[in-house]
């Protein structure tokens, strides 16, 4: 079974290239490098079973695929509002031409979403049939508005072609490989602490986040692909611990034996408050669910920077 991955050389892209092979599909990972690196995929290279395309979504390609995993789209906030238009159109155009590729090869066809689909919530904890908070013209909109457009466009698909979609809105996902200088909290208060930089809270640290480990994710979205009869459904896949940013703040901290000081700066425009999701509906389809504490993460996250600023 050919199984291809956009945005496989990214983080969450790299580690599902490295499960599909190891459960033994055919990979072929297609990325333009934009927001991930060669290097997170380079210890596959040597597999026979893999293939590392570099090509830009936004182009249509013939491929053989028997299920697509479109992961391709810069996620990390610092990333997408440095490339908005190019954000735009990866969710845009670029799920336009991996749906055309599903539709013709008949392949699954499996969306990596968001839970920003969700914006400003009014509803705690969110639930897929909440509808959302969204600015549709702020910072953020590039990405939300344009994953909401490609949801939208997913489902258009099943509707009218019956093609195979699964949703998944992912939740703050964090591990080794992200970026040193990716910009999302986890590698940013890593970073900071281990190089005695001062740790940036942005706002008065109380907005919350609830992380999910990798490798966790990586199972959630391998039993979203694997599982029968789940076409044109959407799956909230994310972690139940909610933590307020300060709190990250302080166990980051600790966990590093640092000696940074925390230091308050401007909370950007439209940052979520809250942010945690309802799994039952994980629960019940995939019998999925997180496994690794926050704590138990971080710790293994952390190994993985201190090698990686030794470099
Ligand atoms: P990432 O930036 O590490 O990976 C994205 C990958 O897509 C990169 O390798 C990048 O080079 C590639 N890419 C971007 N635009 C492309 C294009 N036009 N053509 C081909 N390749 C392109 O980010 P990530 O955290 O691994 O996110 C992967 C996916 O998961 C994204 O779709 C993101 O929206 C979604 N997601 C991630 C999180 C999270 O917390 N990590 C949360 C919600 C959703
Ligand atoms: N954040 C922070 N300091 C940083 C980076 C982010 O306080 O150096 C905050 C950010 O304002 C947000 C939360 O941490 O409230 C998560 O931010 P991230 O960029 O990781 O992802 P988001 O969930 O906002 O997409």
């Amino acid at each position: 079974m050919k199984v291809l991955v956009t945005g496989g050389a990214g983080f969450i892209g790299s580690f599902l290239c490295e499960e599909l092979l190891d459960k033994g599909y055919d990979v072929v990972c297609l990325d333009n490098f934009s927001t991930g690196k060669e290097s997170n995929v380079k210890h596959l290279l040597q597999n026979p079973k893999f293939k590392l395309i570099k090509h830009d979504v936004t182009k249509p390609i013939e491929l053989e695929t028997d299920f697509i995993f479109h992961l391709a789209s810069p996620a990390s906030p610092a990333d997408y509002q440095k490339l908005p238009i190019e954000t735009s159109m990866a969710n845009s155009l670029g799920t336009f031409n991996m749906l055309n590729l599903a539709k013709k090869n008949e392949s699954g066809f499996l969306l990596a979403s968001t839970s920003e689909v969700y914006g400003e919530p009014l509803v705690h904890p969110q639930k897929e049939d909440y509808w959302g908070n969204v600015n549709p013209i702020g910072i953020r909109s590039c990405y939300n508005v344009s994953k909401r457009f490609a949801e939208n466009l997913s489902m258009n698909f099943f509707r009218e072609y019956s093609l195979n979609v699964r949703i998944a809105r992912i939740f703050n996902t964090y591990g080794p490989r992200m970026r040193l200088d990716d910009g999302r909290v986890i590698p940013n208060f890593i970073v900071q602490s281990l190089t005695g930089k001062p740790i940036s809270v942005y706002g008065d640290g109380k907005q919350t986040r609830s992380f999910c480990y990798i490798l966790d994710m990586i199972d959630g979205l391998m039993k979203l692909m694997s599982k029968e009869s789940l076409s044109g459904e959407v799956v909230n896949l994310g972690a139940q611990e909610e933590r307020t940013i300060l709190t990250v703040a302080e166990l980051i901290k600790n966990i590093t034996n640092s000696n940074s000081k925390i230091v308050f700066k401007p909370l950007p425009e439209d940052d979520p408050a809250r942010r945690k999701p309802d799994i039952t509906k994980a629960k019940k389809l995939l019998g999925w669910e997180p496994k690794v504490d926050l704590e138990t993460g971080l710790e293994k996250t952390i190994e993985w920077f201190k090698e990686e600023l030794k470099k």
